[in-house]
């Protein structure tokens, strides 16, 4: 058999140990199924870039998630969606920032890189060119969920913002999500689709859609996705670091991403997942926990939530 390698994330925070039994069954189902899902994608020979767009729209769909349906409420109340996508094999990448009213920002971000002759594109902007493809359009009440709604009432009208699964919101805890690949033709892609924080202001964007900060992906290396705390990724340009780490230094996967997540973020700030080009794979973060999955040719499948 080829060797494939797929890694999932649904986001990385300060996630308690004490979430309920059931709570927990949920997420550790919710992450199975679709690791699951795009593992037999990647069995079936599907290309790694349609295997990470797809893997990210069932997060969409899932309000367990911070992205897509599950997204959290802005500061002024209302969900503003970011995502992008980059494929290893010749660098194409897209990226949607402020989307308000499509159910998959991730196909969005793909057709931005397959279909324009741009690679970023925000807002009324980025919508004028869904409707021109022929998205189907939603209202802000598809994306309301009443667990993101209690997380923001404890923080609406203040100027405090967080990642959603932080430990005030224990209640509720989800995020980001991500997906990296490498299929059995040996390319490399990955995906980032959030909500972004609970409470941001002033159209403020993360590293979800920022190519090199929030995904990355290059055949020569690796497929990198990152999830915590936005501006600090893209102060370090973290999934771009790897990809330099093993491209000028020649370390390994692990080496590159332990120091990255350990050695230049701060503590609590968030995590990532790669693979490389030979299917190796890491998952690292330096919060209490983060949602993860990852099954490879050679028979891994676990998902985790916690060491
Ligand atoms: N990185 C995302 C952002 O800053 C949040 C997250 O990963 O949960 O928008």
């Amino acid at each position: 058999m080829k060797k494939y390698t797929i890694a999932i994330h649904g986001g990385a925070g300060a996630i308690p140990k004490i979430i309920p039994e059931d709570q927990k069954k949920l997420y550790f189902a919710a992450l199975e199924k679709i690791l699951k899902y795009g593992e037999n994608l990647l069995k079936k020979g599907k290309p790694a870039l349609r295997v990470v767009e797809l893997v990210v729209n069932k997060f969409e769909d899932c309000p367990l998630f911070n992205c897509g349906k599950g997204s959290v409420f802005t500061f002024a109340g209302d969900h503003s969606m970011d995502a992008s996508i980059m494929d290893g094999r010749n660098r194409e990448c897209g990226a949607v920032t402020g989307i308000k009213r499509i159910q998959y920002p991730i196909s969005l971000a793909k057709d931005v890189m397959t279909t324009s002759k741009y690679v970023f594109l925000n807002g009324k902007g980025a919508e004028e060119f869904a409707k021109e493809l022929g998205y189907k359009f939603k209202n802000q009440k598809y994306f309301f969920t009443e667990k993101r709604y209690e997380q923001w009432k404890r923080v609406q009208g203040s100027d405090s913002t967080s990642l959603d699964h932080n430990a005030e919101f224990a209640a509720a805890p989800k995020g980001t999500v991500g997906a990296v690949a490498l299929d059995i033709h040996g390319d490399l892609a990955a995906a980032t689709s959030t909500g972004g924080m609970t409470n941001k202001k002033w159209d403020r964007i993360g590293d979800s859609p920022i190519i090199g900060a929030g995904t990355f992906a290059d055949n020569s290396t690796c497929a990198v996705s990152s999830t915590g705390e936005g501006e600090e990724f893209i102060k370090n340009v973290v999934a771009f670091e790897v990809h330099a780490l093993l491209k000028y230094k020649n370390v390994s996967l692990k080496e590159a991403t332990d120091e990255v997540i350990f050695k230049i973020l701060k503590k609590g700030i968030g995590g990532l997942i790669a693979v490389d080009k030979i299917g190796n794979f890491a998952l690292p973060y330096n919060t209490l926990g983060m949602y993860r999955g990852v099954a490879t040719s050679k028979g891994v499948f676990e998902v985790k939530i916690w060491e």
